[in-house]
């Protein structure tokens, strides 16, 4: 079967390292360059997908919850974060995929055919890989996504901050929240997404820290769900943010990519396209739900009042990048837990629209 592959970012690569036949484009001239991502992965599911140690640049164990203004939640976090070689994770994966075209934009893909920029036509192919990451101009037209810019600067500053730092305040983020990542001692990333003035509202962060930056700032789309209903539609598959397989309460796909572009890579060669809908049902449902909490947690902004209630706290986080399963976890081993619950079912009660969102 003749494959083509849009994007070798992890997704796309994944898919192609596994598939061992296909065609891959990319409209940059190097793989995982531009940067545009934080890079932090669970360790446990780091080694799951077999990420190779030496990728791993550093390791983190505590989590804090803060809005940078006095109210502040401890995590421990059971399951170490690690910090990732991020374009040194799209080389390992590349390593393994001999026919990638770089500098080759796809605009269009018809009939079994792929268009690129530079006016030639590939194919036709039996299936098209869609892999273009958040940019979704492609997989649009196979359902919305929530996307949000982001964008994130790395700073020297003596601020002090251990692990990683969720910043809850809507004077920099109202829709979602900022992040502030120790890299190595005294150098932070510092990020945030939202709907808009992104770069005001980092240069904002960077104060508050006493930053100074080392760098240009780098970012793209962060997104926030709902996965896709269906990930195969005729000859097109759909893998990782193309097809909204990310966390919505977090915006991390890099695991979700790999895991997509695996197991569309088996059920193809399987013949069995289908069957890589029936393999990520579970996954899909779960992140649904996440779906649904984001709009609770971030759309009505009940997360700053969990933060409020549960403020002080010191906890053991389940899970770091699940920052639903974290609070969750951390009310309910916590007797203010009841106060917690009524705002969160005073919230539902009020807004039962958002239980169809599931
Ligand atoms: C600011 C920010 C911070 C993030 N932090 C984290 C994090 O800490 N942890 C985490 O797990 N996730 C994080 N993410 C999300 C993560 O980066 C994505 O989920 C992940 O990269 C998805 O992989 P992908 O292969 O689907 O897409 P991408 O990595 O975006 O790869 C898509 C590839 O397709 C190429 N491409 C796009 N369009 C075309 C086209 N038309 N023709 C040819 N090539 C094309 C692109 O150049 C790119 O190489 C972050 C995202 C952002 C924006």
């Amino acid at each position: 079967m003749k494959v083509a592959v849009v994007g070798a970012g992890p997704a796309g690569l994944a898919f192609a390292g596994r598939y061992g036949d296909a065609e891959v484009f990319e409209e940059h001239l190097e793989v995982g360059l531009p940067r545009h991502c934080t890079s932090l992965v669970s360790g446990r599911s780091a080694q799951a997908v077999g990420i190779p140690a030496r990728l791993v640049l550093n390791k983190f164990d505590e989590l804090v919850v803060t809005d940078l203004e006095g109210r502040r939640i401890y995590f421990g976090v059971r399951d170490k974060v690690y910090l990732i070689d991020r374009p040194g994770l799209e080389r390992w994966l590349a390593e393994r995929v001999p026919n990638i075209r770089l500098g080759e934009k796809v605009t269009a893909v018809r009939s079994g055919y792929v268009y690129t920029s530079s006016g030639r036509r590939y194919g036709p192919y039996d299936y098209v890989v869609v892999a273009e990451g958040s940019a979704r101009k492609l997989s649009s037209a196979y359902g919305h996504v929530v996307r949000l810019p982001g964008l994130q600067v790395d700073v020297k500053s003596d601020v002090g901050l251990r692990g990683i730092t969720v910043v809850y305040n809507q004077k920099l983020s109202k829709a979602y929240f900022s992040w502030i990542v120790e890299i190595d001692k005294g150098l932070y990333r510092l990020g945030l997404a939202d709907t808009c003035c992104t770069v005001d509202k980092l240069r904002k962060l960077v104060k508050l820290v006493r930053g100074t930056p080392v760098g240009k700032p780098f970012g793209g789309g962060v997104l926030a769900g709902p996965p896709l209903k269906r990930l195969v539609e005729g000859r097109t598959i759909l893998v990782g943010d193309a097809a909204g397989l990310v966390k919505p309460l977090s915006g991390g796909g890099i695991i979700l990519a790999l895991r997509s572009g695996y197991a569309a890579a088996d059920a193809l060669a399987r013949g069995r396209p289908l069957r890589y809908e029936e393999d990520t049902l579970a996954t899909r449902l779960r992140l649904r739900v996440a779906f649904a909490a984001f709009r609770v947690l971030y759309g009505e902004r009940l997360v700053d009042r969990l933060l409020a209630v549960l403020n002080g706290g010191d906890y053991v986080a389940v899970d770091y990048d699940d920052h639903l399963k974290t609070l969750l976890a951390a009310a309910l081993t916590d007797p203010r837990a009841v106060v917690a619950l009524k705002e969160a079912l005073r919230y539902l009660a009020g807004n039962r629209d958002v239980l169809h969102l599931l």
